[in-house]
């Protein structure tokens, strides 16, 4: 799942010319972080791949394999600017993702939602495989998760508001189901518009 974009304050317009160098500093980090974005985006199936309609089969066996690519998933989380990723949007049909929860990254596998609840409430959700595409979507506002860590031990979490939002977003991907899937008609139409002309060129 995709980050909000932020917003860059430009209260402090003086500050350029106080601090000449801290600014080259700052550009070259913003610089920098967009090629990591971008290459990391490069990394992520985009839509049209029909892999991100598949539905992802149990993951069977705790090996190092799952901990290392896990840790390359967290990592391209990080980079794609995003607070979720699952296996099937980088083209491995097992069913486990990333998250990053309050600042803390974990890893669940063969996730499991064993509670619903607290009520709906619709928000804007985007997704590192639907490029700017930003869809609202209802999801409930509690959910309990039951899965397993990258060694296999077992793993409940019962998480609220935005974590409850990723986590629902991304057990949708291990089904093969996407957030255009789940908003209202019009906004389904004017997403696919969006995502139409890059279909074109991806054809090519
Ligand atoms: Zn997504």
């Amino acid at each position: 799942m995709a980050e909000h974009e932020h917003e860059h304050d430009h209260e402090h317009e003086d500050a350029e010319h106080e601090h000449p160098e801290e600014q080259d500093g700052d550009a070259e980090r913003e610089a920098e972080q967009l090629a990591r974005k971008r290459i990391a985006l490069a990394q992520i199936r985009q839509f049209g791949d029909p892999v991100l309609r598949m539905r992802a089969g149990e993951v069977e066996t705790f090996d190092e394999e799952l901990a290392r690519l896990a840790d390359r998933m967290i990592a391209l989380m990080h980079d794609a600017d995003g607070v979720g990723l699952a296996a099937t949007q980088v083209g491995i049909l097992r069913r486990f993702f990333v998250f990053s929860q309050d600042g803390v990254d974990r890893v669940l596998v063969n996730p499991v939602i064993t509670r619903r609840g607290g009520g709906v409430e619709i928000d804007d959700e985007g997704c590192l495989s639907l490029g700017a595409v930003r869809v609202p979507v209802e999801r409930q506002l509690e959910v309990t998760i039951e899965a397993k860590d990258a060694n296999g031990a077992e793993v409940k979490l019962e998480l609220e508001g935005m974590p409850a939002r990723v986590v629902q977003h991304e057990v949708d991907h291990l089904d093969g189901v996407l957030i255009i899937d789940r908003t209202d008609a019009e906004s389904r139409k004017e997403a696919m518009a969006q995502l139409r002309p890059r279909l074109l060129l991806a054809s090519r």
